[in-house]
């Protein structure tokens, strides 16, 4: 079977008004190492859907849903949440039905098993959005309204996130904490944006907070250590991937030391507990990843081991 590649042209049309990190050209630059690793016969294209309100409203409050609706600027105008660098602008909106669109659409292909795995590559990212807010270049949270998804409309009772975006997953966190149907693990530099997860005490939340110049070999420990014991033992009927390639070594946006091997690594011990335990059932969602070589790369590296299936 092969790995479905999900995305939509409306996600490159969502742009902060000048350069910015989280830019369009992050998903032109994965397209391009596709086609230049070689990879492409392994993986089939699927356009996202837009997200519908239901979809959207079992993880965000309908308040949020509807202010962010009503608030879209006209053409050449932009309005900023969490009064920063979260920009919304006269596309962003359905950039972002389009990106929690494409992880609703993952989640409905490998559970009817047309595929074993999904890879969404979607903006805006999503891990940083929680029930009423986005922040940190979020607006919806992708993969928990995946997640969600896959709970409420197909029955599962057991679904896993792993995020090993170099920010701590805060929003899907605070979406899901307290909730047993989801084991949420979270590796990320601490002290660090957004500053949040070094002490959250919740039996289905897994924080891995680490400090930075952190390289691949104490990444590979801990998660060894301390996640995938409790993932295998969690026997996860699906697992989703928050997947941020902001912490590898030549990614400005913090410090860690990661390389396209240490997402090889990650992405092959989640993959082997899916096999194990759900038929290989896996959705990843693009998070963050601001160096346009090193994003393309680490991508490719993820799918090739999605691929395998
Ligand atoms: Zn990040």
């Amino acid at each position: 079977m092969k790995t479905f590649f999900i995305s939509h042209a409306d996600c490159a049309l969502h742009r902060a008004p000048s350069d910015h990190p989280e830019c369009p050209e992050r998903l032109a630059a994965i397209d391009d190492q596709l086609i230049a690793s070689g990879i492409e016969p392994w993986l089939r294209h699927r356009e996202a859907p837009p997200v519908t309100r239901d979809q959207l409203l079992r993880v965000h409050d309908a308040a949020y849903v509807d202010a962010l609706e009503a608030g879209v600027p006209e053409h050449g105008r932009w309005v900023t949440l969490d009064g920063g660098d979260t920009y919304v602008g006269e596309h962003s909106l359905q950039a972002a039905l389009r990106a929690a669109g494409a992880v609703v659409l993952g989640v409905d292909l490998v559970l009817a098993n047309v595929t074993h795995t999904a890879f969404c590559a979607v903006r805006p990212p999503g891990h940083h959005a929680g029930r009423d807010y986005g922040m940190g270049f979020c607006l919806f949270n992708n993969v928990a309204v995946g997640a969600a998804h896959a709970l409420e409309a197909h029955g599962l009772s057991r679904v896993a996130i792993v995020d090993f975006d170099v920010h701590h997953g805060n929003g899907t966190e605070d979406i899901f904490r307290g909730d047993p149907r989801v084991l949420f693990c979270s590796s990320f530099q601490h002290p660090f944006y957004p500053f949040s997860g070094a002490d959250t005490h919740s039996e289905n939340i897994i924080n891995l907070p680490m400090p930075r110049d952190t390289d691949g070999a104490a990444l590979r420990s801990v998660v060894a250590e301390r996640c995938l014991p409790l993932l295998e033992a969690f026997r996860p009927e699906l697992i989703m991937v928050s997947a941020g390639f902001d912490g590898h070594l030549e990614d400005d946006m913090a410090n860690f030391r990661l390389v396209e091997a240490d997402y090889e690594w990650l992405t092959r011990q989640l993959y082997d507990i899916a096999g194990r335990h759900c038929e290989g059932r896996m959705v990843s969602v693009l998070e963050g990843g601001y160096n346009l070589s090193a994003l393309g790369r680490s991508v490719v590296a993820h799918l090739k081991v999605l691929a395998e299936s």
